[in-house]
């Protein structure tokens, strides 16, 4: 009772906070004559393991973007959706925000204090502009809608959810009261992560544009997020949605549709089911969570059906067979999302499935066959590499380096941002930095049973450098992890993290995170190891490793370089980020594989980061000071195109691609593809 009151007293403060005021979105302003003829709502992400909750909703003059989780911006691109001008934030959770710092000017509108959630990723190394509205106004309008937010509130939180100095900046006052709790004086706060906003977003139609007027009936549609059961008591008391839903008589207005990014178990929840039961059966429900199908990187699949042409060991297949878990569809006006599902709100009300993604792998072979020359090039590829498959002495599975992503700074359709895993044996595994993305990278590499098995196997993640493109993908990561062992294994195996010291204040950021072994990239620097040494001895050991030795690169920022021995003596270096680094050719020299970054082409002839990045000649010739037996190169930026140029007389230097498979003794026969991509990719749409 006494909570009910609290948070009945709570929610008038934050109506205060919120008075009503009107704001613009962008900007953005139409004239009668230029209404938008089109309203089209289109799923982009489902939810689906490996994916996040977003959609579209495209008009004749913007696109609005509702939530932007880890790969979304990649999705977008791929499906050319250009610009988007407003992103609206329904729970500020790392799901629904972690793929902001791949969008550039945007006017970005969620819960209170939602900027502090992102300090940390903004500040380091992302040039994105984001203008954060976070003003809680109840009414926000520009020419092609007025939206209202609607504030949902967790309860049981509002108590229990301790603020440390980390987290405070996530916080505020809720009440000037102090309450006593167990005796001691609590001053209460909310977290900006106990509030979900509902958007109830109204067309303007052609007699109320500049005013709030009369609404059309059947045009409306809500977007609504209640993320966890504590929020259900606030959705059921909200009066603001009652005008929608039936009562005595005929609701006042007429819900077209109201989107539900609320996920299965809140979903299927006696209280929400009786909350939705309230709309008229005309109110269609769309349902975008985890128990929605997620294949929508057609581009991804397409481009890998091509490379595994080359090789279908290095390039296999990727994986589809996403499970899917109970579904929440058990009536005719739910509609479950997939991916690039469209609704019309205008021209006329109604599903369009014309755009939804799917395979077609006849088509992209044919596309390969049809290539002048293919043939006959695929047949001296055939021939070199048997050529050289007789110079390699061992031919054994591991270790393998897998590379999930080969890009810089942002996704692109072909490249996702850094991450290396790299395969120790059949039983232990470790990442090599992880950007944006890197999750749904693994699941459709491995597909979802064998991406359990790399997680639990996963004994260390090394990041390079704190630029979001090494580290973004980090906590997904480490949630997916944590859900796998709460389900499949009791006993405790370690993980370590081998990290810049300051990214435990990125961690905090995001609870619900099990307490991990930290170790700073610094105390793993030749000569710094002793310090540590029975922490040292246990990673080497749970790894399988001989040795573990980073180095100071040089960078923007404060940025490392790693050096991993191996039982049998091989030696790997993996650079992250540098210019030509002395010190590392020191501590790798002779190594089997450096894996060295090669952002810049040879020709970029002023590049803006010259001064922290290596091309593609500087990359090489580092490999040649260190007696490296092979160089891979990788972390492109777009200027390349689709493969990057160097001379062919390089026998041992090879391109990675994402989703490229090589065991360290089968790396000589990869630098014999190059040609052959050169022709796969000829064609290819640089710009994507
Ligand atoms: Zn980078
Ligand atoms: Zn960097």
């Amino acid at each position: 009772m006494k909570l009910r009151f609290f948070s009945k007293t709570l929610f008038k403060i934050l109506r205060n906070e919120m008075a009503p005021k009107k704001r613009f979105m962008s900007g953005f302003e139409c004239k009668n004559n230029e209404i938008t003829s089109d309203i089209v709502i289109q799923v982009i992400g489902t939810g689906a393991s490996g994916t996040s909750k977003s959609l579209t909703v495209l008009t004749n003059h913007r696109n609005y973007l509702f939530n932007c989780g880890e790969g979304t911006t990649r999705l977008l691109k791929e499906h050319g959706i250009g610009d988007v001008n407003d992103c609206f934030i329904t729970h500020p959770s790392l799901n629904n925000t972690s793929g902001l710092p791949g969008i550039r000017n945007l006017t970005l509108h969620g819960p209170p204090k939602i900027r502090n959630l992102f300090t940390f990723v903004f500040t380091k190394g992302s040039s994105t502009k984001i203008n954060v509205c976070d003003d809680f106004s109840t009414v926000i309008q520009d020419g092609d809608f007025r939206i209202e937010s609607v504030p949902i509130i967790a309860k049981k939180n509002v108590l229990s959810r301790s603020v440390n100095e980390e987290t405070s900046n996530l916080s505020f006052p809720s009440s000037k009261n102090k309450k006593k709790k167990g005796g001691i004086t609590v001053e209460e706060k909310m977290d900006v992560r106990d509030i979900s906003l509902a958007y109830i977003c109204v067309p303007s139609t052609l007699s109320e544009i500049g005013k709030c007027g009369d609404v059309k009936s059947g045009e409306v549609f809500i977007v609504i997020e209640c993320p966890t059961e504590d929020f259900l008591d606030s959705l059921l008391e909200t009066e603001t949605f009652s005008k929608f839903q039936l009562s005595n008589n005929n609701p006042k207005e007429m819900l077209s549709l109201m989107v539900h990014l609320t996920p299965t178990d809140v979903f299927n929840h006696w209280k929400y089911k009786d909350w939705m039961s309230r709309f008229p059966s005309e109110t269609k429900h769309m349902i975008v969570n985890e128990s929605c199908p997620g294949l929508a990187n057609e581009a991804v699949y397409r481009l890998q059906y091509k490379l595994n042409c080359i090789d279908p060991e290095v390039f296999p297949l990727l994986k589809t067979d996403f499970e899917l878990p109970q579904s929440c569809v058990d009536s005719r006006n739910v509609i479950l999302a997939e991916p690039l599902l469209r609704y019309f709100i205008r021209p006329k009300s109604g599903c369009d499935r014309s755009k939804i993604v799917k395979l077609e792998p006849d088509k992209y072979l044919n596309e390969v066959a049809n290539i002048p020359g293919w043939q006959k090039n695929y047949l001296s590829l055939k021939t070199s590499v048997a050529e050289r498959e007789t110079s390699v002495e061992s031919d054994t599975d591991y270790p393998q380096v897998i590379f999930l992503g080969t890009g810089s700074y942002l996704s692109t359709v072909m490249r996702n941002v850094c991450c290396i895993l790299l395969k120790i044996n059949k039983d232990k595994c470790m990442i090599l930095d992880c950007g944006e993305g890197s999750y749904g990278q693994i699941l459709r590499y491995f597909g979802s049973q064998e991406t359990a098995k790399i997680l639990i196997n996963l004994t260390a993640i090394f990041i390079s450098h704190l630029h979001f493109d090494h580290f973004g993908g980090l906590v997904k990561i480490l949630h997916e992890r944590q859900k796998i062992m709460e389900q499949t294994d009791p006993f405790e195996r370690p993980l370590f993290l081998l990290a810049p010291p300051h990214i435990d204040k990125y961690l905090k950021l995001h609870d619900n995170i099990s307490p991990i072994n930290l170790i700073s990239n610094f105390q793993l620097c030749y000569g710094q190891r002793q310090m540590m040494n029975n922490q040292y001895q246990t990673i080497l050991h749970h790894s399988d490793l001989l040795d573990i030795c980073t180095v100071k690169v040089k960078h923007n920022i404060i940025a490392f370089g790693v050096v991993l021995t191996l039982k049998d003596g091989q030696k790997l270096v993996y650079t992250g980020d540098t210019t030509p680094c002395d010190d590392l050719i020191e501590i790798g020299k002779n190594c089997n594989l450096l894996i060295h970054e090669a952002t810049m082409c040879d020709f970029e002839t002023q590049p803006s980061h010259a001064k922290y990045h290596s091309t593609v000649s500087q990359a090489i010739e580092m490999g040649r000071r260190m007696d490296v037996e092979f160089t891979m190169l990788t972390h492109f930026g777009t200027q390349h195109g689709p493969v990057p140029i160097f001379s062919d007389d390089c026998l041992n230097v090879g391109v990675a691609f994402d989703n490229m498979m090589v065991p360290l003794s089968r790396l000589h026969l990869t630098s014999a593809f190059t040609p052959v991509f050169e022709l796969l990719f000829r064609d290819y749409d640089k710009t994507l």
